[in-house]
């Protein structure tokens, strides 16, 4: 790990050209690299010497964006993955087995949600969900002989509750189990989840860090803090693996043991690697994403003080005001700021707010957050459109709610837009 700041590892960290090389990380778009014997093959496929030799495994500008990724976080070791999808499957998937099982929080993405829940239970691999505010006592109340693991997100994807991952994190180690954490919607800029007792963070790539809406992309990263050969829980990690030649991945990589164990078994034969080309483009995103999360944060904050004011708003949601009951949690964890996604209410209900989307001229409907674009959605009218007005309550999605992705336009423009809008929603 490097000493600079954040904004400097954000430019130079994972890649420092030698004399006369290029000054950007090349795009080596390869699948394949030529060796001059079989004998020196042979060895990488030992993982005798290390070395590439098939980009399903590694390539050289997926490594040097995953060694930027690891780095920001101040972990020892990353993998990128083809999506945010992909790392939380992997995450889990590397140290679970059928008949495991996993304590999460409840206020995760819906696509994660799905994964646990239906997915990986096919897999037989079994969830407990626990709310994030539950108490301690609930929480040791849903590990089992079989936990493995815990898992939340450090913001969640879309309702924006703060995790307390000091509470989660003892609990986990109590257990003698890993803490892991999505970590998309704050980035690495706005929560140094490692320093609070988290092992393994994950991300969808495909947010922030890329920031531009350019590529699907996720990675995962340890901060070689957990010790897998205290208990007999993970075999799969401390004890030899027959598909390569009786290697113990603890023994022979240390504190690289469970980011080798994900890429030389995992990706060898799940694949899910992210195509050269996306990488280059998920590190121009990188360059600048400490200074985006900046511009973010202050235009969301702005824009969440405008609509708790404005008559028109029924409720605002934005961890970082200082009447929002998360405000101390968020400062906490996130003392930067947390990101650009603010949650409202239009007066008026369900109709009002299908109105004012339509009335929007700057802001974009789509189906995607956390880019340099304000954008915005529906829930009730969209993602969480099959559900009933009751269902919708229970999970947390009212049906005025709008979910705004403040982008790092003009802060002016963006309240200008959502002003004329409200002012045409509730006419
Ligand atoms: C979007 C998202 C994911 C899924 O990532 P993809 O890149 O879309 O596969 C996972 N977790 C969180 C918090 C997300 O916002």
């Amino acid at each position: 790990m490097s000493d600079f700041r954040p904004a400097t590892k954000c430019i130079h960290s994972g890649y420092t050209p030698k004399n006369g090389e290029p000054r950007q990380l090349p795009i080596y778009q390869s699948t394949t690299y030529k060796y001059d014997s079989s004998v020196e093959m042979g060895k990488l496929f030992d993982l005798e010497a290390s070395g590439y030799f098939y980009t399903r495994l590694q390539n050289p500008t997926n490594d040097a964006v995953a060694a930027k990724i690891a780095d920001l976080e101040g972990g020892v070791a990353a993998v990128l993955t083809s999506s945010g999808q992909a790392a939380n499957f992997f995450a889990i998937f590397n140290i679970c087995n059928a008949g495991d099982h996993v304590v999460s929080s409840s206020a995760i993405y819906g696509g994660t949600f799905n994964l646990f829940n239906v997915t990986l239970r096919k897999l037989g691999i079994e969830f407990t969900f626990v709310t994030p505010d539950c108490s301690e006592e609930e929480l040791n109340a849903a590990f089992r002989e079989n936990t493995k693991a815990v898992f939340g997100e450090t913001l969640s994807n879309p309702s924006l509750q703060v995790l307390d991952i000091e509470k989660f994190a003892n609990a986990a180690h109590a257990h003698g189990v890993p803490l892991i954490v999505d970590n998309t919607f704050p980035t690495p800029i706005n929560c140094q989840a490692f320093k609070y007792g988290v092992d393994i963070i994950t991300h969808s790539t495909t947010k922030y860090m890329d920031g531009h809406a350019t590529q699907v992309g996720g990675a995962i990263i340890d901060s070689g803090n957990f010790d897998w050969t205290k208990s007999d829980k993970y075999p799969g990690l401390t004890t030899p693996d027959d598909s390569y030649h009786g290697i113990t991945y603890t023994e022979r990589f240390g504190k690289g043991a469970y980011i080798t164990k994900c890429v030389v078994q995992l990706m060898r034969d799940l694949g899910s690697i992210p195509g050269p080309q996306n990488a280059f483009l998920l590190n121009l995103g990188l360059e600048t994403l400490a200074l985006r999360m900046e511009r973010h944060v202050e235009n969301a904050l702005k824009v969440a003080k405008y609509l708790e004011q404005s008559d028109l708003v029924s409720w605002v949601s934005y961890p970082g005001l200082e009447s929002d009951p998360q405000y101390e949690i968020a400062k906490k964890y996130m003392p930067s700021g947390t990101c650009g996604v603010v949650s409202f209410g239009v007066k008026g209900g369900r109709e009002a707010a299908t109105k004012f989307m339509d009335s929007l001229r700057l802001a974009s409907i789509v189906t995607h957050v956390a880019d340099t674009k304000t954008c915005c959605l529906h829930p009730a009218s969209t993602t969480h459109r099959q559900l009933t007005e009751e269902q919708l309550n229970d999970c947390g999605v009212k049906s005025d709610l709008i979910r705004l992705s403040v982008g790092i336009e003009d802060a002016e423009d963006i309240i200008a837009d959502i002003e004329q809008a409200l002012i045409a929603a509730t006419k």
